[in-house]
């Protein structure tokens, strides 16, 4: 599997491990000690999360699918497709954020595991970076992590994730078309020395691109807006 750039990913990973942990766990929390910014961002993220859950639910009832979480983060979307039945691989280059999924996971679907429709299975969560990730799931999804990866290595990841899903592959980017000047106002929330270029938007045709390059094409397309925080929503299927 290709590396992304020169030492980026050795950048992201301890980014992640470190104050990127501690920023994105406060995001993606529920605790009250967020910013503006960052509540804004909480509330774009979430709108992503219930729009990927409403695709994947579209094609009927989640119930013993399995289901690839690439760059899995805090759990956002493992946790709740697990409540749905789903069979769950969550992985992350991080190990911070996986044992945090891993800790809320433990939490909420132990316990509130009574109230639930369908029994849930404990997601099995692994540290790995996406390029190490092997085998074959009916659905991948891969929600705000492309963030990290330049053009050049964003065509190698999207058909190495491709490889991994039987029917869907579902993914969130960041658009070319909005973010340029924010991200200079949110630099702090990406990884490395000059922050702003450490963070890499996508050209929808380009993503577009990549897919159909490995046999694949975009059958919906969502996007997601808040004050500081633009996704793009691409599920893909088989052409
Ligand atoms: N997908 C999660 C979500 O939407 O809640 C987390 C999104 S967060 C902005 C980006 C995540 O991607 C981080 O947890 C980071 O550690 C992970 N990541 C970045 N590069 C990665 C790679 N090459 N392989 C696996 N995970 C990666």
């Amino acid at each position: 599997a290709e590396e992304i750039g020169g030492g980026d990913k050795e950048v992201v990973r301890e980014y992640f491990n470190g104050t990127g942990f501690q920023r994105w766990k406060k995001i993606y929390g529920e605790t009250d000690d967020v910013n503006k910014v960052q509540l804004d961002i909480r509330l774009g993220h979430s709108k992503t999360v219930e729009n990927a859950l409403k695709m994947l639910n579209d094609e009927g009832p989640l119930n013993g699918v399995t289901v690839c979480d690439a760059g899995c983060g805090t759990g956002s979307l493992s946790i709740p497709l697990a409540k749905e039945g789903a069979v769950v691989y969550a992985s992350d280059i991080s190990a911070a954020m996986v044992a945090e999924a891993e800790t809320k996971a433990r939490e909420e679907l132990r316990n509130g595991s009574a109230e639930l429709s369908s029994q849930p299975v404990m997601p099995k969560f692994e540290v790995k970076d996406l390029e190490s990730l092997d085998g074959k799931y009916d659905t991948v999804v891969c929600l705000d992590v492309l963030i990290h990866y330049p053009q050049n290595k964003a065509d190698a990841m999207i058909a190495h994730l491709a490889s991994l899903a039987e029917n869907r592959l579902i993914l969130s980017f960041a658009p070319k078309t909005f973010y340029y000047d924010l991200l200079k106002r949110i630099g702090e929330l990406f990884p490395g020395p000059s922050k702003a270029t450490r963070a890499y938007l996508h050209a929808e045709a380009d993503v577009e691109r990549a897919l159909q390059k490995v046999g694949w094409k975009i059958r919906k397309r969502g996007l997601i807006t808040t004050q500081f925080y633009f996704a793009k929503l691409v599920e893909a299927v088989p052409a």
